[in-house]
């Protein structure tokens, strides 16, 4: 048989060989190569060379490939290990943008407007929707605060000052520091003490083996607004945790899903604090959802609201203007009756741990925080498990009519029209990540770190293993002026497009020479004082 990886072997031949797509995704696995990269055609302003690009798939950890999946693990492994114990402050600049940064902020922009010209011509824009997602969680993740559009209203401290208040708690006085504090041993050794903490959602009914034993009794509303607001109840924890602890307490944690498909949260806390302050922390956390109220159905089946330019949705049978968003939260605010639409807790399993620094326990926690990045929360769909699998289509049922969000078509359902309301909206066919099966709920970020975690932001730790693969083949990093390039997106029948099997095949043939030279470095032992793990983990 021909070698499928020989590049002398005609294009034809090759093509014909029974090489289907899942056998070379099996290779371009074992080559650490990713199986869905994404083609940019990508031209040099300098040169006016113009080429297609296959860029890896992996810019975010939820990615269904494994090696990029694999990748991205081990980055946030390192990233974990760097700050948990840190013993000195951690410098930040998070003021100035960086030329990445300003880069990430420019691709935002031509992705929108290539979202915008597919939504004027009429097509599916919901992959472009998902890139301006994870690109702003990027853009966020590279150090930058708040989101590049800015704050689109403004902030309502009206009802959120009178109502979401403070829990009773103690209150220390803050200190400027982020590291935990240090004890001395009587033999005169230093010990750093950090903690890890597992938090939970409370219980929606008993569980056995992933799944209700009375489905009917199971509360699947409250399990699928849990799941919506468990990032803000994770915002509260940390607030309270820094003020109770005095100083500026810093984390790395996962949100990953439990058997039963509720979210929970993982986090390794740099410093500690009594166990007991912890508890009462936890349970004294709360978030309360100042939404309009979801009672009432007002629209529904044929009976939808009805849009009219210059005006928006309108009652159908009265032709009354449906109340806008911040309408609904005007009358919200000066009822004094008014109830949150939901108030979020955590549940009473909760996991306190104490851990030292470099210890084995340590390093057994750090694998742990990553090792269910890559599974979906809804993963039991896929499962054989039949009552699994009906669990997680009542959930997927439950949030069908749920609003994810101030934008999300499903308010028209309850009379109110959404923010930033434009014609088509239809409640139940919100495109949202939370309301698809892949989710069940949780849209956020599966990481979430604080900021003066470490020195480095995950880019870093990127651009870290880059130089050191790049000194080792002895080629000189030279930064690239991030306006050399305009990129552009390759559409799917492109006739500069090869097929799928050829692109892996070549990306799998780069690699290859890529190693045999790392090898061959290795073998002459030339004094790069590397290890074989480390060449295997670049
Ligand atoms: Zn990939
Ligand atoms: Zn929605």
């Amino acid at each position: 048989m021909t070698n499928p990886l020989d590049r002398s072997t005609p294009r034809a031949v090759r093509m014909a060989q029974p090489l289907a797509r899942d056998v070379v995704e099996e290779i371009a696995k074992q080559y650490g190569v990713c199986i869905r990269p994404v083609p940019l055609r990508r031209q040099d302003i300098l040169t006016g060379q113009v080429e297609v690009i296959d860029v890896p798939c992996g810019a975010t950890l939820e990615s269904k490939c494994p090696p990029c999946a694999k990748r991205n693990r081990q980055l946030r492994r390192a990233q974990c290990r760097e700050g948990w114990h840190l013993d000195h402050e951690p410098v930040n600049l998070p003021d100035n943008a960086d030329e990445y940064q300003r880069h990430l902020v420019e691709l935002r922009a031509d992705v929108q407007a290539w979202r915008d010209e597919t939504e004027k011509a009429g097509g599916d824009t919901s992959d472009l929707d998902a890139a301006i997602v994870e690109l702003d969680e990027e853009i966020n993740a590279a150090g930058m605060r708040g989101n590049v559009l800015g704050r689109t209203s403004g902030k309502r401290s009206r009802s959120t000052k009178r109502r979401q208040d403070a829990p009773d708690l103690p209150k220390r006085q803050m200190t400027k520091t982020t590291l935990g504090r240090t004890f001395s041993g009587s033999d005169g050794k230093v010990y750093r003490p950090s903690m890890f903490v597992t938090l939970t959602l409370p219980s929606y009914g008993r569980v056995l083996e992933g799944a209700p034993l009375n489905p009917d009794a199971y509360d699947y509303a409250r399990a699928a607004r849990d799941a919506l607001h468990f990032s803000k109840l994770v915002d509260r924890f940390v607030q309270n945790l820094r003020r109770v602890a005095g100083y500026d307490v810093q984390y790395f944690a996962t949100v990953e899903p439990q058997k039963r498909l509720a979210p929970h949260l993982h986090m390794a806390i740099r410093g500690t604090l009594p166990r007991a302050e912890l508890r009462q922390i936890i349970a004294a956390t709360y978030h309360q959802v100042w939404w309009p109220s979801t009672d009432d159905v007002r629209f529904e089946g044929e009976h939808l609201p009805i849009w009219e330019d210059g005006a928006g949705y309108l009652d159908p049978t009265t032709g009354e203007v449906l109340p806008t968003w911040e309408q609904a939260l005007d009358r919200l605010d000066v009822d004094e009756d008014a109830q949150p639409l939901h108030v979020l807790r955590f549940g009473d399993q909760l996991d306190i741990q104490s851990v030292l620094a470099g210890t084995p326990d340590a390093d057994q926690l750090i694998g742990y925080l990553s090792k269910y990045l890559t599974k979906s929360l809804g993963d039991a769909l896929g499962t054989d498990d039949p009552r699994r699998k009906a669990h997680a289509e009542r959930l997927l049922d439950a949030l069908r009519f749920e609003p994810c969000s101030p934008t999300c078509p499903n308010w028209l359902r309850y009379g109110v029209q959404p923010k930033g309301a434009k014609p088509g909206m239809a409640p139940g066919r919100c495109k949202g990540k939370a309301h698809k099966p892949d989710h069940l709920g949780y849209a956020g970020r599966r990481v979430l770190v604080s900021r003066k975690w470490s020195n480095k932001t995950l880019t870093e730790h990127k651009q870290d293993r880059r130089t050191w693969v790049l000194e080792a083949l002895g080629v000189e990093d030279e930064p690239v002026d991030p306006h050399r390039y305009v990129w552009r997106p390759v559409k799917p029948g492109d006739p500069e497009l090869a097929p799928i099997g050829v692109r892996l095949l070549r990306s799998v043939h780069e690699r290859q020479r890529w190693r045999n030279h790392m090898n061959q470095l290795q073998a002459l032992g030339d004094g790069l004082n590397l290890s074989a793990t480390e060449a295997r983990a670049a």
